[in-house]
């Protein structure tokens, strides 16, 4: 596996709430987007992050089925958050995204909750792994927005699911079997937002090295406006 990772505030927020993780010792790679005022996302996203790891390398050397315990460990970081944010006022309200994947085998685990992705490229195309918990999602499920207009629409911030919001909290599971040549992409919504899918995956075809890809993908979000934090990790598997 080789991976390449950016993250960039962007051109209109002022500091950057996302955050990420590369493991590659416990084969572990994530991103979380974090949100709430006075710094307090970026508290959320970095304290789910780490809390994520420090659980995984608690339960270190992992099974050979691992999925359960990515689970686990999200739900984990998501009552670290809740706890962090009931404690005081300034972090009311605070709440993350946290979608992370676990290479274990062939085996590619997922867990994820909030509107932050992961992308499969194979064979010349991208698919969505991960669902989006968000409000327009919904209303795209429902019929009622095309995938395009959820993409621009003015509340497509509102989340249905995070981290930090409610003490107990459902996390999306999965597994898929990976192939050499696989790439696996995880990003924020500051990407998504400037980047319809099928323009990632032409770029990322277009740049077969990883850290050009990266780049790229950052500066033509950046072009676009950078309207939110960007963050992108990139795998290729070999
Ligand atoms: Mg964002």
């Amino acid at each position: 596996m080789k991976w390449s990772q950016a993250s960039d505030a962007g051109l209109v927020r002022r500091v950057n709430e996302d955050s990420l993780c590369v493991e590659p010792g416990l084969g572990l790679f994530a991103v979380a987007d974090g949100m709430g005022g006075h710094r307090a996302g970026g508290i959320a996203s970095r304290t789910a992050i780490a809390e994520l790891v420090r659980f995984l390398k608690a339960h270190h050397p992992l099974p050979d089925d691992p999925g359960n315990l990515l689970v686990q460990g999200v739900q984990e970081a998501n009552r670290l958050v809740y706890q962090l944010s009931s404690s005081s006022a300034s972090y009311r309200g605070m709440g993350t995204t946290l979608t992370a994947v676990l290479v274990a085998k062939e085996y590619l685990h997922l867990a994820h909750v909030g509107d932050s992705r992961v992308y499969l490229l194979r064979g010349g195309k991208i698919l969505q792994l991960t669902e989006d918990h968000s409000l327009v999602q919904e209303l795209v499920r429902l019929g009622g927005l095309s995938e395009e207009q959820a993409r621009c629409h003015p509340q497509r911030n509102v989340l249905t699911r995070a981290l930090g919001i409610e003490p107990r909290l459902e996390v999306d599971g999965g597994q898929v079997k990976l192939h050499p040549g696989d790439k696996v992409l995880l990003c924020t919504d500051g990407l998504t937002v400037h980047l319809p899918p099928h323009e990632i995956g032409t770029l990322v075809e277009k740049n077969p090295d990883l850290n050009r890809a990266v780049k790229k993908l950052v500066e033509v979000a950046l072009e676009r406006g950078g309207s939110d934090n960007i963050t992108v990790i990139l795998m290729a598997v070999e």
